[in-house]
């Protein structure tokens, strides 16, 4: 995909996190719920640095329709007071691929070593992540809230790549993986292979994300268009491998046959 595309598809892609957060804060139940705010105060206790914040997106009202499909982007169940941050931005439509990472390891300042050089507003991205209200009450422009918005969602992706390279990562990728969530393989003889999500670069914005098959060891592109506008290096280069090298049981025979094309029949010959 050219450089120019790609950006046209983050820029899609924002616009949809941004209408999803609009949403968001349309409910009735605010997201600071109890669990929130205990869970906050336990930081605070705990001695972590606090910067304040913004709160689930701000109040943008440009009415503006980006998709309205069949499937829903809802939040699906049980959505309402408990959800978090990262509950629910797992649960937005094209981020299936997505598990949900442990509040500890995003805590844990030593894991996120070097992403707040590569993530603008990286401490009220970080914030918001956490479900760390504003303290303070820094008010944002429309702009600005945007920015932060984007900017947790790269920041999510970022740590998300090493994330699933630990064990509790790769155990979290298992269950997604049982339950088909990064799709199967669409070559017939595969007879529907679960796939796993790769990036083909490491590097943010050089590639959206795709989907490694391990029978027939080849990449495809996502089926869902909304999966296929993610970046390919929230998953980065080396998990689907290390996921099988881990689960070694899980990696399946070569494929048996191979398709033969045909023509009333025969074989076509090499020189035809
Ligand atoms: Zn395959």
């Amino acid at each position: 995909m050219s450089g120019a595309a790609y950006r046209d598809r983050a820029e899609m892609d924002r616009k949809r996190i941004k209408e999803a957060l609009e949403k968001q804060a349309e409910r009735p139940t605010p997201s600071t719920s109890k669990g929130a705010v205990a869970k906050e105060k336990e930081r605070l206790t705990a001695g972590k640095l606090i910067t304040p914040t913004i709160g689930k997106p701000g109040k943008v009202s440009d009415g503006e329709e980006f998709e309205t499909d069949s499937e829903d982007s809802d939040v699906s169940g049980s959505e309402g007071e408990d959800t978090s941050w990262i509950a629910w931005f797992c649960s937005l439509r094209g981020n299936e691929f997505f598990c949900e990472i442990d509040d500890d390891y995003i805590q844990d300042d030593f894991n996120l070593c070097g992403l707040s050089n590569q993530v603008p507003y990286y401490d009220y991205a970080l914030d918001l992540i956490l479900d760390i209200e504003s303290s303070n009450g820094d008010v944002f422009t429309e702009e600005q809230n945007e920015l932060i918005e984007s900017s947790a969602e790269m920041l999510y992706g970022l740590i998300h790549a090493r994330y699933i390279l630990t064990s509790k990562g790769l155990a979290a990728m298992l269950e997604k993986f049982k339950n088909y969530d990064f799709g199967r393989c669409p070559r017939v003889y595969c007879c529907g292979q679960p796939c796993l999500p790769a990036g083909q670069s490491d590097i943010p914005r050089s590639s959206t994300v795709k989907v490694f098959c391990p029978k027939c060891e080849d990449l495809h592109y996502p089926r869902s268009k909304y999966q296929g506008n993610i970046d390919g290096a929230y998953f980065g280069t080396t998990f689907p491998h290390l996921f099988l090298m881990t689960y070694p049981h899980l990696k399946p025979q070569k494929p048996s046959q191979q398709y033969v094309p045909r023509v009333f029949g025969f074989k076509l010959h090499k020189q035809s």
